[in-house]
């Protein structure tokens, strides 16, 4: 017998949030929530078309025992880091990197004409990934298959697997799905979860419902996260439907959050802090280019 249809439990409108050097976000979910995401640890929307919003950025910090995915939708984002890693990412890029140990790095939006509009997502690690070494994986639109379903959907498969076509993000921890999918006026969309796993949905655009869920339609900037269950059915309003759908293993493990580190003790993070002040917390380094 297959597991029922997952209903909604609980939504998230996204909450007004200054973040960075004052880049003006939507936070969906952060520390408040934990663990009711496990194993994902926060959720943030960016998206405004006045610079005065976003171009402070996200000036050099640290990050350890995270994963943080940045997925653009518009505009672009300059980024560097310790391993070495520097460029631009645009529409449809992603930058998935795993801070294991201690990386420092900086994402910082450029001016554009239009819509500067993405999301960041932090992927916990494990206990024991959390002081692995560091990686940075920069992924462009074109790295991404997408699909289109019987019925007028549109799959974009970033991590994990939808209809046989696997993502190009693999071997993370916590085996994530993270699709981006677009469901046309009317039309519905069946997405497999695995039992037991963590799912929740982001509304990027337009309107749609959930089966087995009476609370009306989720609109834009809205995330809902999923019951117990298997797959998700959802249905689009009449302008269609556009939604991140992210599901992930869930650790079990404590969890010990300070700002940008996230470990499973208080004295890690003590640790964590320490080796900052000392200059330590760089465990893997490459130079940061100077010019
Ligand atoms: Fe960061």
């Amino acid at each position: 017998m297959s597991d029922p249809v997952r209903s909604v439990v609980r939504r998230f409108p996204g909450v007004p949030t200054l973040e960075g050097a004052g880049v003006r976000l939507r936070r969906s979910f952060s520390n408040p929530e934990v663990p009711l995401f496990d194993p994902f640890l926060l959720l943030d929307r960016f998206g405004s078309t006045d610079p005065a919003d976003y171009m402070a950025g996200f000036p050099w910090h640290p990050h350890r025992g995270i994963e943080t995915v940045t997925y653009v939708l518009d505009g672009r984002v300059a980024h560097g880091d310790t391993l070495g890693n520097e460029g631009v990412i645009g529409p449809g890029d992603v930058q998935w990197m795993n801070s294991g140990s201690g990386i420092i790095h900086q994402e910082m939006p450029q001016r554009t004409e239009g819509l500067f509009e993405g999301f960041q997502l932090w992927v916990n690690l494990p206990a024991k990934e959390k002081m692995s070494t560091p990686a940075y994986r920069g992924l462009t639109a074109t790295d991404f298959p997408a699909q289109s379903t019987d019925a007028g959907a549109r799959v974009t498969v970033i991590a994990g697997k939808y209809g046989g076509v696997e993502g190009p993000v693999k071997g993370i921890p916590v085996d994530p799905t993270y699709l981006d999918v677009t469901i046309p006026a009317g039309g519905t969309f069946d997405l497999p979860a695995t039992a037991g796993y963590t799912a929740f949905a982001h509304g990027i655009e337009g309107s749609g419902t959930f089966e087995g869920t009476d609370s009306g339609p989720v609109v834009r900037g809205e995330t809902v996260l999923f019951g117990p269950g298997g797959a998700v059915r959802a249905r689009a309003g009449d302008s269609g439907f556009r939604s991140l759908f992210v599901t992930g293993r869930p650790l079990h493990e404590p969890v010990a959050w300070y700002g940008p580190i996230v470990m499973n003790t208080r004295s890690e993070l003590v640790t964590a802090l320490q080796e900052l002040d000392h200059g330590e917390f760089i465990h893997h380094r490459r130079p940061i280019r100077e010019d």
